[in-house]
């Protein structure tokens, strides 16, 4: 199975779709341990396919859309704080402990 053959419908990798209906998966992807999986009416079917410099393309608009910052604190610059930025909300934050 070719893992970009996704699903125009849900998203999901054609092997989550019933194996006899090809009914989508309710969300694009396998149901939960332990929870019934459900299907929603439509049907598998394959999405355009991607183009094969897709990471490039993705990581072109990543670094177009990020604004990282990285700045130091504390007394004696011994963290360092960085945050990710994406259209302007924070989507990741993080310290770093300095040692010398
Ligand atoms: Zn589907």
């Amino acid at each position: 199975m070719n893992a970009l053959a996704r699903c125009k419908n849900c998203g999901g990798d054609e092997g989550v779709h019933h194996y006899k209906t090809m009914a989508c998966p309710v969300g694009g992807r396998e149901a939960p341990v332990g929870k019934k999986q459900e299907y929603k009416t439509t049907t598998f079917e394959v999405a355009i396919a991607a183009p094969q410099n897709v990471e490039d393309i993705i990581k072109k608009y990543l670094i177009d859309k990020l604004d990282i910052s990285i700045r130091r604190e504390g007394y004696n610059d011994e963290l360092i704080s960085v945050s990710i930025l994406f259209d302007g909300d924070e989507i990741a934050s993080d310290r770093l402990e300095v040692h010398r």
